[in-house]
């Protein structure tokens, strides 16, 4: 797939060759770790409250399944499109290795808006886009969990549409499920529990501590607000600013995050929270701050505002959040960067767990499944740590290194079929 200007995808590529050259990757193995897999696009009619009949377009894309079944989330935008999820896809290819998993990558996408649908619309929309998906995905070929706008909930209904269409309840077709069925403790809060534990191993390698750390996150989702809550809690940081779609909010001797979210659950919005001065999203990029947290969405820093940024460490909690010029801009000025394969790998390893606690049908207390998860990432940031010593690079080219020569490996030893 040729990389074209502004393409998400072609970042991804910008980041893989910087890497793959590094390795002496040869071509042939080159060419088969840039090319998606198997690419899915589905039209889902759906009826909505009003009576009309919308028709929603939805992908899915498998990019490598060398390691295992594919895996990634599903999520709802209405910006989405398939370079995105193409390049998402990829990354969760990276991703998985780096956490040293047995999965490949996969990414879904539904182009929506899910803030003007009812709860009955979005049902009907997953329930009708699983059914067009159902036979290309399944424990052993393609695991769906939740992203952007997505949730326990829909994926209670991934699971539930599945398991009608194969005549029996499979649990370990979707992660991030609810805990009463088949989803695992611990699974909710792991993505932003593996962003506290980046910002901590990264604050011993920059030299810092990471109590009293002051950290400014920009969005206030999944990622977000539990990256915020954790550090704060746990780390013992001070969260001094956090934005989203809609505000900003600003408190210079650190933000209640506990009430924050209760603000934010019935405001739907960070913007206007009381005990705090109103922050734009280009001013939180400037704060000079220990620790930055951008858990929104893509092509967020930028070869533009990167030049403002005053924090020690970028934390990646959103998938591709820096571009490639922008990650360059930074190293450069000796800002260390986690990327998104790594500081948020922690999501997909929990994923992992809840599909190994599936299959098994036996599950782990929530303290199990956090000492494991400790140990994954720990061992997963000091893999790539190692290697962007040993070979002179950025902590993303090292991931890269380590992703592309985990699934090249394996690439070689399972030969070309036919
Ligand atoms: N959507 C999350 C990610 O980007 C989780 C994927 C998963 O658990 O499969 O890593």
């Amino acid at each position: 797939m040729a990389a074209t200007s502004g393409s998400i995808f072609g970042a991804m590529l910008q980041e893989f060759d910087g890497a793959a050259r590094i390795l002496n990757l040869e071509p042939g193995i080159w060419k088969i770790l840039t090319s998606p897999k198997r690419q899915i696009t589905v039209s889902c009619p759906v009826q909505m409250d009003n009576g009309e009949i919308e028709v929603f377009v939805g992908y899915r894309v498998q990019y490598n399944i060398t390691l295992g079944p594919a895996k990634g989330g599903i999520r709802y935008h209405p910006n989405v499109t398939l370079d995105e999820v193409t390049a998402l896809a990829a990354w969760m290819t990276w991703k998985c290795a780096v956490a040293h998993i047995p999965f490949g990558g996969g990414k879904g996408g539904v182009i929506c808006d899910p803030t003007k649908m009812s709860k009955r619309e979005i049902e009907a929309l997953t329930r009708r886009y699983i059914a067009e998906i159902v036979d290309a995905i399944g424990p052993e070929k393609d695991v769906p969990a939740p992203d952007v706008n997505t949730n326990d909930q829909i994926m209670a209904w991934v699971m539930d549409t599945y398991s009608m269409h194969v005549g029996h309840t499979t649990t370990s077709v979707v992660t991030g499920k609810p805990v009463e069925l088949g989803g695992s403790l611990g699974r909710r809060e792991a993505t932003g529990r593996g962003v506290m534990i980046a910002a901590r191993e990264s604050a011993k390698h920059v030299g810092f501590n990471i109590k009293g750390a002051t950290v400014a996150v920009q969005g206030f989702g999944n990622v977000g607000s539990i990256s915020a809550e954790l550090l704060a809690q746990e780390a013992g940081a001070k969260i001094v600013a956090v934005t989203d779609w809609k505000g900003g909010v600003y408190n210079k001797q650190g933000l209640d995050i506990p009430k924050l979210l209760q603000y934010t659950q019935q405001k739907k919005t960070v913007d206007g929270f009381p005990d705090a001065e109103p922050l734009t999203n280009a001013d939180l990029f400037k704060l000079e701050v220990d620790v930055l947290i951008p858990a929104a969405l893509e092509n967020q820093i930028t070869a533009e505002n990167a030049p403002t940024i005053r924090a020690k460490v970028i934390i990646e909690g959103a998938n591709g959040p820096t571009t490639p010029d922008a990650n360059k801009l930074l190293h450069d000025r000796g800002v260390f960067i986690v990327p998104d394969i790594l500081a948020n790998s922690s999501g997909v390893t929990t994923s992992y767990f809840e599909w190994v606690q599936d299959r098994y049908g036996y599950f782990w207390t929530e303290k199990e499944v956090n000492e494991r998860l400790e140990a994954k990432m720990c061992e997963a940031f000091s893999a790539v740590l190692q290697t962007s010593i040993k070979y002179k690079v950025d902590m993303r080219t090292a991931a890269y290194i380590v992703a592309i020569g985990r699934v090249a490996t394996v690439t070689r030893m399972r030969g070309m079929y036919a």
